[in-house]
């Protein structure tokens, strides 16, 4: 008895890495299995958003990892890129105003700024003698 015999996998690409990939509901849908709460910008539910990378910035909220999603459009002539913080946690999405912010080269920077501050006062550790 043959089955599905020769039946082979497609190997069709993920939607994944390069290209729009939809809203940022239905990404964080997609990739993490969450639906997102609150009240999010009405940008935040158009087409052509696509995953970027985690940033270093936590979760105002949970202080969870915080993912950027990135949707390129076009205002007067020039090609701005919009960007959402996706918490997968909690779940919900911040945009650069929530946390912040004006540009997303402020929110690597905020972060790198953050984490001198956690140096704080130091510790005094008893050298070897
Ligand atoms: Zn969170």
């Amino acid at each position: 008895m043959r089955g599905a015999d020769g039946v082979t996998d497609e190997g069709v690409p993920a939607q994944s890495g390069t290209g729009a990939e939809g809203s940022v509901t239905g990404v964080v849908r997609r990739r993490w299995g969450v639906a997102l709460g609150g009240v999010l910008p009405a940008r935040f539910f158009e087409p052509g958003w696509a995953y970027e990378e985690r940033v270093e910035r936590r979760c105002p909220v949970c202080e969870g990892e915080l993912h950027a999603l990135r949707r390129p459009y076009e205002s007067q002539g020039r090609v701005y890129r919009y960007a959402a913080l996706v918490c997968p946690g909690c779940p919900t999405a911040f945009s650069l105003a929530d946390l912040g912010v004006k540009t997303y080269d402020q929110l690597t920077a905020a972060s790198s700024a953050a984490v001198s501050v956690r140096w704080g006062p130091a510790r005094v550790v008893p050298g070897s003698a």
